[in-house]
């Protein structure tokens, strides 16, 4: 087998995984799957939690009203 593991807890999701050693040396193992260190990294940025309010970009009132400068001429 490649190496030694460890039980250690995801940081996003807190479930207990088996991290390999070598990688938790380099600072990895951090996380049980991808997808929990993207969640993590979103709420760090805060835009995860904007998503979880339901923010939407598309409806952002910054943007709603820049139709009018386009029907200038
Ligand atoms: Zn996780």
């Amino acid at each position: 087998m490649a190496g030694k593991t460890v039980t250690v807890k995801c940081k996003a999701c807190q479930s207990p995984f088996e991290a390999r050693v070598a990688d938790r040396r380099r600072g990895w193992g951090r996380f049980c799957s991808k997808s929990c260190k993207a969640i993590h990294q979103e709420r760090r940025s805060g835009q995860y939690r904007d998503w979880l309010n339901g923010a939407d970009p598309d409806h952002n009132p910054e943007f709603s009203n820049a139709h009018q400068f386009d029907n200038c001429e």
